[in-house]
């Protein structure tokens, strides 16, 4: 059983497609009993060996297109606010379920916002499972490097391809890196020592962030805000006090990273590699302080990096330090 597209008018208005120029474009295959190539199954006949249900015009299963109308009515409503998938399912297959959907409950509309995402790309190919160019996901998740591909996900527009490389996903770890470091926390000086300018800029920022926001989850441009306020905060940091305007920033990235899921709590193992030369530089300036006695000043060093999440420890055979 097909169903009829000249039969409705509105066929073709999510993809801004015309039916007559899809129409001259497509033929009717040999065994298709349609009436116009574009024309879709909704029920289809059994075949030997496939699962079958009754209906009343025949023994059969369901095309596979009215299955998410069926879904969305019964679990959702005749209509719905937000319908999401890949771009590739624009056409047909969203059309088709606009199609039914409107021409079964008489709505003008089906859902309310449609939210296309871009295929991930592997290179310059689409990712796919019969091409075998795939990453899996478990494997980013057990490199530890789960909250870096969220960032990596987020640089790139919802709507556009989303091109994976290794080294786009360790530029990603980098960043998220730059922005725990802003993150971790310092002793404030005072409540009412405020810098008018970087006040300023955290509000700018927070409304930044938010507008990109409305606009269609502009996120690339939500996370260059939090870059730049990021870059601001660890400017601040050469002191080993906090003015209360950068705490105000520090405190407003943390807010606003969380918006994207992104927790800046914690620094990873992989995300000091980078760092280790200068850790060990760090290290070897301690043991000079000390052999010079100035410890106090040794000490600080060693609780900054603490800070940071690399601990030290004296040993006998000389300084190891590790990162948690
Ligand atoms: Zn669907």
């Amino acid at each position: 059983m097909y169903f009829r597209v000249r039969s409705f008018d509105d066929y073709g208005k999510l993809s801004g497609r015309d039916i007559q120029d899809l129409l001259s474009g497509a033929r009717i295959a040999i065994g298709e009993h349609k009436n116009d190539p574009l024309d879709f199954a909704l029920w289809k006949a059994a075949k030997p060996g496939e699962p079958t249900w009754e209906s009343p015009w025949s023994d059969g299963r369901p095309g596979w297109h009215i299955e998410c109308s069926a879904m969305c009515a019964h679990h959702l409503g005749d209509q719905i606010d937000i319908h999401g998938g890949g771009a590739d399912l624009i056409f047909p297959h969203h059309e088709n379920e606009i199609a039914q959907s409107e021409a079964f409950f008489g709505h003008d509309f089906f859902a309310r916002y449609w939210m296309h995402n871009g295929l991930v790309q592997l290179g310059g190919e689409k990712m796919s499972k019969s091409i075998g160019n795939i990453v899996r996901l478990k494997e980013i998740v057990d490199s530890g490097k789960a909250m870096a591909f969220r960032l990596q996900v987020l640089q790139s527009h919802y709507r556009m391809p989303l091109t994976w490389t290794a080294e786009s996903l360790d530029a990603a770890q980098n960043g998220l890196d730059r922005m725990r470091a802003a993150a971790s926390p310092l002793p404030v000086k005072s409540a009412d020592d405020h810098d008018a300018e970087l006040d300023a800029l955290v509000v700018a920022t927070n409304e930044a962030f938010h507008a990109a926001m409305r606009n269609d989850f502009d996120t690339p441009i939500a996370v260059a805000q939090l870059f730049e306020l990021a870059r601001t905060i660890n400017r601040n940091r050469t002191n080993d006090q906090f003015n209360a305007s950068v705490e105000d920033a520090r405190l407003k990235l943390i807010e606003l990273a969380e918006i994207l899921g992104l927790d800046l709590s914690e620094p990873t193992t992989e995300s000091l590699t980078d760092a280790a030369p200068f850790i060990d530089l760090l290290v070897e300036l301690r043991a000079e302080l000390r052999t010079a006695k100035q410890f106090a000043l040794a000490d600080s060093v060693r609780d900054r990096l603490a800070d940071l999440g690399v601990t030290i420890e004296d040993t006998r055979q000389g300084t190891i330090w590790k990162s948690s």
